[in-house]
């Protein structure tokens, strides 16, 4: 697969099993639709943050395709002033963070520390 937003070959991580498509170029992250569920460990938390995205309505059109349908995404915006902009295939195949966007989103919404998702970006970026 590709990067969303450069269009560099992303390489595949896996953790716990979930695969992740990152791209070592820009630092973003495509999450297949299910992938967030799986990472985050509580499935209140995942289930809190899926419902709060797909009932965000604060949507515009964007102009980045989904690398499965290759469509055109939407984006969502969240956070304060809508200072995080993630794109979501409107077909549901996943979400594109781009880097610092999904640790963003988990601030927003207060997951665990020690969730499976922290581990990863600690991982990826050493924070
Ligand atoms: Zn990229
Ligand atoms: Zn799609």
């Amino acid at each position: 697969m590709n990067c969303v937003a450069c269009n560099e070959p992303m390489v595949v991580l896996e953790l716990q099993e979930v695969e992740i498509d990152h791209c070592l170029a820009c630092g973003g992250i495509w999450l297949d639709a299910g992938e967030i569920e799986l990472l985050v460990d509580s499935k209140l938390e995942a289930g809190r943050l899926l419902e709060e995205l797909s009932e965000r309505r604060n949507r515009q059109p964007g102009k980045r395709k989904c690398p499965i349908c290759l469509k055109k995404m939407e984006i969502i915006m969240i956070g304060p002033k809508d200072k995080v902009q993630i794109d979501h295939c409107r077909k549901n195949h996943g979400l594109w963070f781009d880097r610092g966007e999904l640790e963003t989103v988990l601030k927003i919404f207060d997951t665990d520390d020690h969730s499976a998702v922290h581990g990863l970006l600690k991982s990826m970026f050493g924070k």
